[in-house]
């Protein structure tokens, strides 16, 4: 029999909520929130509008839902939108942008997982009868696939401005914007004002159990409201859960520093390991390695799962480790400690 799985590397979704996230949760007060009645779902939201400098927000029962519901309430049918090939509207969300919103989508390539202004620029479409007009950008920051890289706020001003400037609505993925944050040196006041809307996820980093919040305008997020309501995810005392949201908020965010410095403490020890071929920079929480061809992943995986420690493939030779709350400094060395001393290559 397999031992308890004691030391969880897959997401930083899988959190449980801290005794007193959960004591928050329990005293929260609650209405009904499709008639607007939640006073702790009206504080979430207007809290990270605050936080990010945006007129409202809407809460949402995931970070696919607001994605989905922001590339809706800007584009039209027969319009399409710009975003890196690794990104999670084009990879994980089954193509909602057809299925939503009746939109094409072009992907771009870029080298790091990083849009620029010149990669913009090349897939904009000539107004032509038989081509999609080119609407909405979406940037994802930090990267999932890309590996927790960030952009840099510079960065972020640069693709702004192109937006701007070239009639395009700029969307920010921002599941893990505090990680970003965090590591960026940047605030939520500098970088609202550079996007339209901005999704932003409290069940990976900030370790809440649900939940998302979109943020745009006032006008934007009237629309927004009505999406939600059709995609059927209008709640009812959902301030349960928002209130997880506002505890995370106050207690959940400095903290992130400690995923960072975890995620690079593995990263060291993996440079040490002859049967890994290499290793990604690990900016934020995110690490992802490859394997040498002499060890396949299901091997690798399965040695640290005797070990209680669980992890996923991330492609034919590729791993990924998520650091997160639930972790400690003394998992970490014992994950380290594992990885140095505990594989076998056959
Ligand atoms: C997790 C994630 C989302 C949203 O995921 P849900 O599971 O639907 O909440 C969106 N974008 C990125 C980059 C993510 O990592």
């Amino acid at each position: 029999m397999l031992p308890e799985i004691r030391i969880n590397l897959i997401s930083d979704t899988v959190t449980q909520p801290t005794e007193e996230m959960l004591a928050q949760m329990m005293s929260a007060k609650t209405g009904d929130d499709v008639f607007r009645e939640d006073p702790t779902v009206n504080e979430l939201e207007g809290r990270m509008a605050e936080i990010f400098n945006k007129e409202a927000g809407l809460f949402c029962p995931s970070g696919t839902m607001t994605n989905q519901i922001a590339i809706k309430v800007h584009t039209q049918p027969l319009d399409e939108m710009l975003c890196d090939v690794s990104s999670h509207v084009y990879q994980y969300e089954l193509g909602g942008y057809a299925f939503h919103s009746g939109i094409a989508v072009t992907p771009i390539h870029s080298p790091k997982g990083k849009l620029s202004p010149e990669m913009l620029s090349e897939h904009i479409r000539p107004a032509q009868d038989w081509f999609p007009n080119t609407r909405l950008v979406v940037v994802e920051n930090t990267g999932n696939r890309a590996g927790g890289l960030f952009y840099t706020l510079g960065e972020l001003k640069e693709i702004s401005a192109f937006c701007s400037s070239s009639g395009l609505s700029l969307h920010l993925d921002g599941a893990r914007i505090f990680n970003a944050m965090v590591a960026g040196g940047y605030g939520g006041k500098e970088v609202g004002p550079l996007m339209d809307s901005i999704s932003v996820c409290l069940s990976k980093g900030l370790g809440a159990p649900v939940g998302s919040v979109l943020l745009g305008t006032a006008e934007f997020i009237a629309r927004a409201r009505k999406i939600r309501k059709v995609m059927g995810g209008g709640m009812r005392q959902a301030g349960i859960l928002a209130a997880a949201g506002l505890y995370a908020l106050d207690h959940h965010i400095e903290r992130l520093r400690d995923d960072h410095r975890r995620a690079s403490k593995l990263r060291e020890s993996l440079l040490k390991c002859s049967y890994v071929h290499s290793v990604k920079d690990a900016p934020t929480n995110i690490l992802i390695f490859e394997l040498e061809e002499a060890l396949d992943t299901a091997s690798f995986l399965q040695q640290l799962r005797l070990h209680g420690i669980q992890a996923s493939a991330f492609g034919r030779q590729s791993i990924r480790f998520v650091t997160h709350l639930d972790l400690s400094d003394e998992m970490i060395e014992e994950v380290c400690h594992v990885l140095e001393n505990g594989i076998l290559v056959p």
